[in-house]
């Protein structure tokens, strides 16, 4: 099942606050808004970061967060802003001028502010993660199934290239997962937009209550991506991060895309899992670099307005970068 390449993208990884109103039991990302390494990085931070990437030949911005609410109403203040997505928008007009193509992941936006972005972002994203109610999400409101679909659901309507994924061993069954891959399809069945689906492994991290919860093992990582090649429609890209299992162990079950390769930063949600070096994957795989919105979007122009410069400055006639 090796496809004739494996294609990723260049990005420079900006987590842009990681206080969190939702207590994931796995997250080692999340602080609460007094924790002493809590943070709302300032537009100068991300300025500074924006440049790392521009230089280092990334195109994609790939703005993060948690899910910050009214927690970081202070923090905001002190940088002029009242509204956090507003703040997420000024940080994609700046990465634009920057010359990176923003894809922002936000948490469980709202219609109103997913067409905020839309104009600003190359494609958007949100981890589906389970269909199921597990344990490790009963203390975070927006982890429900129904309100994650409703923000991908929102984005199809909406036209915006999406990526989404689910989150595997965090308490979930096999049938969970065929359920929540089934819901995928379903929605980009109906509107068009899933770019590409992600298998993320659990990790466990340190400090987290599922710290000593076992992570998923190699051959159901396989089983699930062969799941998902079945389940979801060929356009659908196959994601496995890198960083988490090497390309040699999921690429010939189906997985496709390694996803933003940061030549800047660490990967915030996965601190220990560094990103193989660019140059030691190409020695493996046959890779092919893509922008941080796929091909055929770019080819039927389904981009942010204010991003269609870079688009032509980045893809060729085949959507891929251009050397
Ligand atoms: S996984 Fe995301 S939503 Fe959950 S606690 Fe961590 S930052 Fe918040």
């Amino acid at each position: 099942m090796n496809p004739d390449y494996v294609t990723f993208s260049k990005n420079v990884f900006i987590p842009i606050t990681n206080i969190c109103k939702n207590k994931c039991h796995y997250c080692g990302f999340r602080r609460d808004p007094d924790s002493a390494d809590a943070h709302l990085m300032t537009p100068d931070q991300v300025s500074v970061l924006l440049s790392k990437g521009a230089s280092s030949r990334c195109t994609e911005a790939l703005f993060t967060s948690g899910e910050p609410g009214e927690l970081i109403s202070g923090a905001l203040a002190e940088i002029s802003y009242s509204n956090f997505v507003e703040y997420v928008a000024d940080l994609c007009r700046m990465a634009i001028a920057h010359g990176l193509l923003p894809h922002t992941n936000a948490g469980t936006l709202s219609c109103d502010e997913l067409r905020m972005l839309k104009p600003l972002n190359a494609s958007m994203g949100l981890m589906l993660e389970t269909i199921a109610s597990v344990a490790a999400h009963e203390d975070s409101p927006s982890k429900s199934p129904s309100a994650r679909l409703k923000v991908i659901e929102d984005a199809g309507r909406l036209g915006i290239p999406f990526t989404t994924g689910i989150l595997v061993g965090i308490g979930e069954n096999r049938e969970d997962r065929i359920k929540s891959l089934m819901a995928i399809r379903e929605l980009h069945l109906r509107y068009g937009h899933t770019q590409e689906v992600i298998i993320q492994p659990f990790v466990p991290k340190p400090n987290t209550s599922m710290f000593n919860h076992k992570p998923p093992s190699t051959e159901e990582i396989q089983e699930t991506i062969v799941l998902a090649r079945r389940i979801l429609p060929p356009e659908v890209a196959i994601q496995v991060p890198p960083n988490l299992m090497p390309p040699s162990l999921s690429v010939p079950y189906g997985a496709s895309d390694l996803g933003g390769i940061s030549a800047v930063t660490i990967d915030y949600i996965n601190p220990d899992n560094e990103w193989p070096a660019l140059e030691t994957l190409k020695a493996r795989t046959r890779l092919r670099e893509r922008l941080p919105v796929y091909p055929r979007f770019i080819l039927d122009e389904w981009y942010g307005a204010e991003t269609e410069e870079l688009m032509s400055k980045y893809a060729d006639e085949d959507g891929f970068r251009k050397c």
